[in-house]
Order: structure tokens, then sequence, then C-alpha cells
């Protein structure tokens, strides 16, 4: 079985006993209960039939920290913080001419268009923010697609570049009850793209199986309602910028969904660490500002001071340790506090709270794999430092950040998400990069990208 139930292909499963009864009638009953089935735990007909049914590739468990494709910041509703997106289709399919991909691909767009407060643009040639790919087996560093029947397409959410590829082997086909339609699966990969994780509801768009070709195919209004909650009703005098027939308008700047500030025209930003699995703190001079999803959150900024009692400006670099307490760096000098209070007599020296890490830091970063590893960046050098080994820096470090490809030296901030990714901070530009293959990502528009729009929600 798979898409994130049991890890080994559900035939082996069954045939092989690889699995204890009570994982296997687990498995069971999660799937069912994903497939809108009687939660049973006994693989009927029923069942099995909806296992066998072509689906979509993107996977239905978001606890898994092996799923490269969709992580838990969907459940968060991970959207883009532009409404005016552009798209290109940069290879075609066997099946179709590009011509009729286009504008099947197009139809699919205003689907979500003339329910949702987005419009969309297409683009011949350049970066688009969803690049659009037929792909077959093998097609980039993520699983490869499985041939005809089963997985029919995959796409990321937009955290992850809201990319789409439809797998080639299958049959695409326009208007037809033969092959697979293209419409209907890429308005459901759309749905994944603008940040929309499967729908329990089988009536809807977004439930994860194909259900064959449908000459009345529209949205449902589960779908409608999920699309308008990350992005809003549609609005009336955006009605020349829908999906379906888009000129190219050089006036459609993307609106504002943060109020200006300092943060959107910072060169760069001091530090940043996650609060809790739902915000993120930056801090720049004596400001900190809390960040939503890809805005800044009501009210903000504050003062440090205030946030902080005791804690200086311009500080270089901050974490939150697993115990629930977060830790400042500034010069030769940390600061601990438990929630917004000082834990004790700060500051203290570095060298002497944090042995073998150096003064001035760059950034620093919890490493959430671990419940003790933090991470110390300096010019062009990191350290791992684990408080529960001794010594706590092994002198194995530093190490040049040059091994992590891609990165560049002299970062200014770094964070390890909850969606499993890193992000590294320089300028006004900020790096993403895969844990597991310790390279920054490939992805369409390319990194470095703008962290004031991607991230503070600022204006263009
Ligand atoms: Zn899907
Ligand atoms: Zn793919």
């Amino acid at each position: 079985m798979r898409y994130g139930y049991l890890k080994e292909d559900y035939k082996t499963a069954v045939s092989e006993s690889l699995h204890k009864d009570n994982d296997f009638q687990e498995a069971i009953m999660e799937y069912q209960s994903f497939n809108g089935l009687k939660s049973t735990g006994v693989l009927d007909a029923a069942t099995t039939e909806m296992m066998w049914r072509p689906r979509c590739g993107v996977k239905d468990k978001h606890n898994n920290t092996q799923d490269t494709i969709v992580h838990s910041y969907a459940l968060l509703g991970s959207r883009w913080n532009t409404k005016r997106l552009t798209y290109r289709v940069s290879k075609y399919s066997q099946w179709l001419e590009p011509k009729v991909v286009d504008r099947e691909i197009a139809k699919a767009f205003s689907m979500w268009s003339r329910h949702a407060d987005l419009s969309f643009k297409p683009k011949k040639a350049g970066p688009a923010h969803i690049d659009i790919r037929f792909e077959k087996d093998e097609h980039g560093s993520h699983e490869p697609f499985d041939g005809p029947g089963n997985e029919l397409a995959h796409a990321f959410m937009p955290e992850n570049g809201g990319d789409i590829h439809f797998d080639d082997t299958e049959h695409w086909t326009v208007n037809s009850k033969n092959g697979t339609n293209l419409l209907q699966v890429a308005t459901h990969e759309i749905g994944h793209s603008l940040g929309l994780s499967h729908s329990y509801d089988q009536s809807a768009v977004m439930f994860r199986s194909y259900f064959g070709y449908d000459p009345n195919f529209q949205l449902s209004r589960d779908d409608i309602f999920r699309i308008q909650r990350l992005y809003g009703p549609k609005t009336r005098n955006e009605s020349s910028h829908d999906g379906d027939h888009n000129i190219d308008n050089t006036n459609t700047s993307p609106p504002s969904v943060a109020k200006d500030s300092e943060l959107c025209t910072s060169k760069n930003i001091d530090a940043i660490f996650q609060m809790d699995e739902n915000s993120t703190v930056v801090f720049l001079r004596n400001k900190y500002y809390k960040l939503l999803q890809n805005e800044v959150a009501p009210g903000y900024p504050k003062d440090i001071s205030d946030g902080w009692p005791g804690l200086p400006g311009n500080i270089d670099a901050a974490f939150k340790y697993e115990n629930g307490k977060t830790y400042f760096f500034q010069g030769n000098k940390y600061w601990r506090y438990r929630g917004r209070q000082i834990d004790g007599d700060y500051p203290r020296e570095i060298s002497d709270g944090f042995p073998g890490i150096p003064s001035n830091l760059n950034a620093t970063m919890l490493w959430r794999n671990s419940n003790s590893t933090v991470y110390f960046f300096k010019g062009s050098k990191f350290w791992l430092y684990d408080p529960n080994t001794t010594p706590p820096v092994k002198p194995s470090y530093p190490k040049p950040i040059s091994n992590i490809e891609g990165l560049p030296d002299q970062i200014d901030a770094a964070l390890h998400h909850p969606n499993g990714n890193m992000y590294f901070f320089k300028g006004d530009k900020y790096y993403r990069v895969n844990e597991k293959s310790s390279t920054v990502d490939h992805s369409e528009p390319p990194y470095p990208r703008r962290t004031a729009s991607w991230w503070f929600g600022c204006k263009n």
C-alpha cells in the first residue's frame, strides 16, 4: 500500500505478511477514513476498489518526515503571498498539442479564479510561480512516477515551490471517456499548488482519487469553501484578470497583504527563530515582528525591550530550545529567557555558556530533528553544538558552510522550519535547503528569493 499508509506496497504487505496485523488494520482504518469509507479495518471490496483507483500522488499523511512532497505546513494552510500568480508549461505532453494543453490548463486555473480572489497569467518563458511539466519515471530529486495507472500526477504546496508534474505515461485526453481527463486532474493539482490538501469529501475536486471523465466537472462547495478560506472570495473588480482571458497586463502588481514596514525595505534581518509551530519571529534592530504564514501579524513591529525586558536591540542570533527557553546572542554575550522573563542572571559570556562557540555570531538554528543540537554560523564556518555530549563541540568542527551546496558565507539568520526545510537569510534574500540532500533546493522561481515578498508579504 502506498501514499503514506504503510511503507511497503500493499500487495507485498498482504502476500508476505511483513506487517503485524495491528499495523495493517490501523493502516486500513486510516485509509478508509481518508476515503469516506466506513472505518472498519477490514479490507473489503469497496476498500480494495478505492485502492486501485488512479489517483493523485500527493500524500495524505502529513506527519511523515520522509514525505518530501507535502509537509505538515500544508495543514496550516500554506498559501501564496500574492493573489496574482503566473504559471508556465515548460514541458508538454506526448499526447496532446501544446495549444490544447495550454487551453485546458488555462481552464483548470479559471476553475479556481472564478471563485477565489486569484488571477493567473500564463508565461511562455522565464520564471513563473507555478511550473508545469509532463514527466516520466525519475524526473527530479523527489519520488519518481510509476508508469501507467495508479499515480497520475503530483504537485508541491506553495511553500515547496508550487510546481505540478503530470505522469506522461498516462494517456491524457480532452472531452473524452477514454484516457485520463487533463482538465480534471489539472484542476486537482492546481488546488495543491495553491495550498489545499486532500479533501475527505468524495464530491470534491480535491478528493484524492480520480473517478473518470465528468462532462459536468466543476468545483464542489467543499473546494470553494476551502479556497476562499485561503484567498478570500472573488472580488468583482478583478474579473478582467480571470485565468481564461489573460492578457499581458503590466499593471498587475500583486496586492499588499501586509502593511509597509521597515522590514520591507531593510537590506537584511538580524535574527529569526520559531516561536511555536505556527509563528516565526524576526528581529530587526530594536524591533521584532511576528510572522503568520507569509505575512506580518497585525500589531507588529513591537519593541524588543517590551517583548523581552532586559534584552538589547541589534542581536546577532536567536533560537528557541526544546525546553521552551529562548537564547539570544550579541557580541560575546548571551541571554536566556523563559517565555518573556529573563531566566536568571544574564547576560553571560558565550565562552562560558557555549564552550567552543565563537563571539560575534552571524546566525544560529535549532536542529529540529534532534532535541538538543544547535547550529551556529559565523563567517564561512558552522559549528554543531550538542550540550549532551562532552565536549559539546566535536573536534571536527567548525566546518565550511560551502559543505551545504549553493549556500553563501556570511549569512544573517537561519531557521529550521516545522515544515522540514531549513531557511538561510542573507541580505534581502533567502535560500531554502533540503535537510536530506544538504543542498540549496532547485526550484522555480530559483533561490535565493526575495525575503520581503515571500516571507513578509511586502508589496513588490
Ligand atoms: Zn492530490
Ligand atoms: Zn514530480
